[in-house]
C-alpha cells in the first residue's frame, strides 16, 4: 500500500514515510492509493476485541510495518488499564428511537482524541526508525483544546521526541487549560497564542513546509512531524472504532448477519473524525448517511448544502471550543477522493481558499457530497437545551460537543423522516466542560472549576474521571504566551536552535 499526496499524484510514499512526514512538502495531505475491502470479513472481525480489531485494520494500511510492530503499537496504546475497561462503549440512549452514543472518551485525557493519540507516538517512533534513523522527532501541535492535551499525554517522555503545543489564548475551556499547563514530562512545552485556532494551525502548517526551517532542524539532527489530524497516523486508528461500534450495535440488536445499515453522526471540527467514518464505509461498513454537525462556526454546513466553501465569516468562540474552526483541513482529502484523485483540482481549490478565502466545487462533486452527507448546525442556546433535554428525558449526561450532534440527528430525522439507527460519536466527557454542562441542567454557579466538577457529579450521579480529579493538586508548569508572528522563533528557542 502506497500513499499519494492530494496535491501531487506523482508523489508516492510508504506508510511509514507518510506518518513520519505528517504533511507533504507541497502542502498536500497523504491518502491511501485504494481502500481495502473487509466486506467479506465482517463476521470474522465482529468476534475480535478492540486491540485485535485494531491490529487487523491497521495491518491493511501499514504494509511496511511488521505484524509484530503493529501488535506492539496497538497493545501499548489500548491497554485496558489506561481506559478503565472497554476502550470505547456504545450506550443505547433511553426513550429515543434507535439512537446510540459511541463514547470515545474513556481514555487518559477524557476526549476522543486519545483513541488516535495514544497510538500515534508508537507508530511515529517506528516510522522515524525506518525513515530518519537517529533523528529526533519534533512534534508541533496546533490545538483547539483537546488535541493538545491528548498529544502531550501520548508523547510525554517518549524517547527521541520533543513536543510543542500551541493553543488560542482565549479559546480553550478552563479544564483544558489546566490539563495542558500542568502537563508533566521532560520533552513537552505549551504556549498560548494571541489569535484563534485557525491562526495557530496556519502558522504551524507554514513552519512544517518552510524549507529554511527544515534545513535548520536537519543541521541539528531533528525533523518536524505533526500530531494534528492531517497526519495519516491520526486518522487511521479512528477507522477502527466505527467498525467496533457497528458490531456492538448488531450484538445489542441480536442481529446475526452484517447487512443492516446505520447512520453516523459526528460533531465536526477539522473533519478528521467524520472522514474516518467515511473511510470505514469505503472499506465495506454499511453506512447510509453521514451527518455532519457543526456549532455556530457553520462553514461545513454551508459547504455540504451548497458546494461553496467560504471561510470569510465571523469566527465564534463557543461552548464547544474543539469545533471552533473555519478551515477544516481534512475536507481536502474528501475532495480528492470525490474527484477520483484529481490532484490538480484539489490543489486549485486549496489555493483559492488560501488566497481568496473561498472556493466552489463542480456540480458533480457537490452532488456526491450531498448524497453522502447531511449537515446541520446548532447555536449556543440549542446546545444547552439539548444537554438539558437529553438529561431530563434519557437520564444521559452529554458534553457540549456531543450535544451539537444530538441536535443534528433530531433535525435530520425531522426533516428527512429517516429513522435508520444512528450512532453518534460522543467526543468528550461532560466533565471537561463542567461549567457549560452544569449550567444547562441546574442554576448552580461558581468560578472554581473543581467546585463545578463536584457539583456536576452530585447532580448527575456520574463519577468524576480520576485524571481530571487529580489536576486539582497539580502545579502549573507553563505560562508562555506569544504572537502569531513569533511562533516560529518560539519553536527555535525551545529547541535551542539559533534563529
Ligand atoms: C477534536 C474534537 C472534535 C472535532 O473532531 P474533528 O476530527 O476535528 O472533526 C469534536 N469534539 C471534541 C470534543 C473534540 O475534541
Amino acid at each position: 500500500m502506497l500513499y499519494k499526496s492530494t496535491r501531487n499524484n506523482n508523489l508516492k510514499v510508504t506508510a511509514s514515510e507518510a506518518i513520519a512526514r505528517g504533511i507533504s512538502e507541497e502542502g498536500g495531505l497523504f491518502v491511501p492509493e485504494y481502500f481495502p475491502s473487509v466486506r467479506d470479513k465482517l463476521s470474522y472481525l465482529r468476534k475480535l476485541d478492540y486491540i485485535s480489531l485494531s491490529k487487523e485494520i491497521l495491518s491493511l494500511y501499514l504494509t511496511d510495518y511488521t505484524k509484530e510492530e503493529i501488535g506492539e503499537c496497538a497493545e501499548k496504546a489500548y491497554e485496558t488499564s489506561k481506559f478503565s475497561g472497554e476502550q470505547v462503549r456504545l450506550h443505547e440512549v433511553e426513550n429515543e428511537d434507535g439512537i446510540y452514543s459511541l463514547e470515545l472518551w474513556h481514555g487518559p485525557t477524557c476526549a476522543f482524541k486519545d483513541m488516535a493519540l495514544q497510538i500515534l507516538p508508537h507508530l511515529l517512533t517506528k516510522a522515524f526508525k525506518k525513515q530518519a534513523d537517529g533523528k529526533k522527532a519534533v512534534i508541533l501541535v496546533a490545538t483547539s483544546g483537546d488535541t493538545g492535551k491528548a498529544a502531550l499525554e501520548g508523547f510525554k517522555d517518549v524517547e527521541n521526541t520533543q513536543i510543542i503545543v500551541f493553543y488560542p489564548e482565549n479559546g480553550v475551556s478552563p479544564m483544558q487549560l489546566r490539563q495542558m499547563n500542568t502537563q508533566e514530562g521532560e520533552n513537552v512545552c505549551v504556549c498560548a497564542v494571541k489569535g484563534n485556532f485557525d491562526d495557530c494551525q496556519t502558522q504551524v502548517k507554514r513552519i512544517f513546509t518552510s524549507p529554511e526551517l527544515k534545513v535548520k532542524l536537519s543541521e541539528n539532527n531533528m525533523l518536524f512531524s505533526s500530531a494534528n489530524s492531517i497526519n495519516w497516523g491520526r486518522l487511521l486508528p479512528q477507522i477502527v472504532y466505527y467498525f467496533y461500534a457497528y458490531f456492538r450495535f448488531l450484538d445489542r440488536m441480536g442481529v446475526e448477519d452484517e447487512e443492516e445499515a446505520i447512520n453516523i453522526v459526528v460533531p465536526t471540527g477539522n473533519f478528521g473524525n467524520i472522514l474516518a467514518a467515511y473511510y470505514a464505509k469505503m472499506m465495506g461498513l454499511p453506512v447510509n448517511k453521514f451527518i455532519c454537525a457543526s456549532n455556530s462556526n457553520n462553514v461545513l454546513t454551508d459547504f455540504i448544502n451548497t458546494g461553496k466553501y467560504d471561510k470569510q465569516r465571523k469566527f465564534y468562540t463557543t461552548i464547544s471550543p474543539s469545533m471552533d474552526i473555519l478551515v477544516s483541513s481534512n475536507l481536502e482529502r474528501l475532495l480528492y477522493h470525490l474527484t477520483d484523485g484529481n490532484d490538480k483540482k484539489t490543489a486549485e481549490w486549496m489555493k483559492a481558499l488560501n488566497e481568496k478565502g473561498e472556493y466552489t466545487v463542480d456540480a458533480i462533486v457537490a452532488n456526491k457530497v450531498k448524497e453522502l452527507f447531511a449537515a446541520y448546525c446548532c447555536g449556543e442556546a440549542d446546545t444547552s437545551k439539548t444537554i438539558n433535554s437529553c438529561f431530563e428525558n434519557s437520564a444521559y449526561l452529554i458534553d457540549t460537543h456531543t450535544a451539537v450532534a444530538f441536535k443534528a440527528i433530531n433535525d435530520y430525522r425531522e426533516e428527512n423522516d429517516d429513522y435508520t439507527p444512528a450512532v453518534i460519536a460522543s467526543t468528550a466527557s461532560p466533565y471537561k466542560f463542567s461549567k457549560s454542562v452544569l449550567s444547562a441542567i441546574s442554576d448552580f454557579e461558581s468560578d472554581d472549576e473543581f467546585v463545578l466538577v463536584e457539583k456536576l457529579s452530585e447532580v448527575s450521579g456520574l463519577e468524576v474521571p480520576k485524571s481530571l480529579k487529580a489536576l486539582k493538586e497539580k502545579k502549573t508548569r507553563f505560562t508562555n504566551v506569544c504572537d502569531r508572528e513569533s511562533i516560529a522563533s518560539f519553536v527555535l528557542d525551545t529547541l535551542g536552535i539559533e534563529g
